[in-house]
């Protein structure tokens, strides 16, 4: 169960966030659309705590992301702290984010080993069930480079599954790549939506956002403009702004 409340964020001067709250029950999945420079991937990284909210809190299921409370004031928590708490909330980047020298498998059981303390032969074992989830139980032994982007990327989500997380971030995790591999990605993500996987996906695939989301959220100039269902928000608008940004990329 994620919970995002009333988070702002600045950099210097700009006001990315501007008061966000957001809650994604588990089972669920949440789009976001939005057009450029309007929030989204900053909120993401927020939710990880890759970046600190100026105000406004994020909890997954009872924890407070990145800090405790140490009598009535929030102490952050030690980077290692931070690490293991990630380990519940996944995240797809748009551009994979593989670690270069380590294989498909290395990479899929870095976090399970360094960060969760689990078995490492268990972890090999379930890092080859995650590989052939998501179609690939021949690269274990290969590295990134040796990969297309849809592979990489799919290994990026078998990595970001190993850890077991409470909710799954991906940030346009298909926006990087060429078209014919679009496909073999959006087929992996919607098998772990209908799988009871919660996630939250930030994406311009519009078609995909209407067939796989519980909820679509449009967020503009740093707050959320509107959210309903997809037939709310992607086929009767209520807003102006979601309007003009839908005739734009549609
Ligand atoms: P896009 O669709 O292009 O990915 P977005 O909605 O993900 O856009 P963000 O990446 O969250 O937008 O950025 C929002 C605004 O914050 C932009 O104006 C961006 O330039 C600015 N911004 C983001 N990260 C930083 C940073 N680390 N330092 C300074 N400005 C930043
Ligand atoms: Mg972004």
């Amino acid at each position: 169960h994620l919970q995002v409340h009333n988070v702002h964020k600045s950099f210097g001067t700009l006001e990315v966030l501007r008061g966000v709250d957001l809650e994604v029950r588990p089972g669920e999945v949440t789009v976001i659309l939005g057009p450029s420079g309007s929030g989204k991937s900053t909120l993401l990284r927020v939710i990880n705590h890759l970046e600190r909210a100026d105000s406004g809190f994020v909890v997954v299921d009872d924890d407070l992301v990145g800090y405790r409370h140490k009598g009535n004031t929030l102490r952050e928590l030690p980077e290692r702290e931070i690490l293991k708490q990630r380990t519940n909330i996944g995240f797809v980047f748009q551009n994979f984010n593989l670690f270069p020298h380590l294989t498909a498998l290395e990479n899929i059981i870095e976090a399970p080993v360094a960060a969760q303390k689990r078995d490492k032969n268990e972890a090999i074992r379930e890092a080859r069930q995650l590989l052939k989830k998501v179609g690939l139980e021949d690269k274990a032994d290969v590295y990134p480079r040796q990969l297309s982007g849809g592979q990489q990327q799919r290994v990026a989500i078998a990595r970001a599954l190993a850890t077991n997380p409470k909710v799954l971030l991906f940030d346009e995790p298909t926006s990087a790549l060429d078209p014919e591999l679009v496909g073999e990605v959006l087929r992996v993500i919607k098998e772990l939506a209908h799988s009871g996987t919660t996630l939250v996906i930030v994406t311009h695939e519009i078609g995909f956002a209407k067939e796989i989301a519980d909820t679509v959220v449009f967020m503009d100039q740093g707050v959320i403009v509107e959210q309903g269902t997809p037939t709310q928000v992607i086929d009767q608008p209520e807003q102006q702004r979601t309007r003009a940004f839908l005739e734009s990329v549609l």
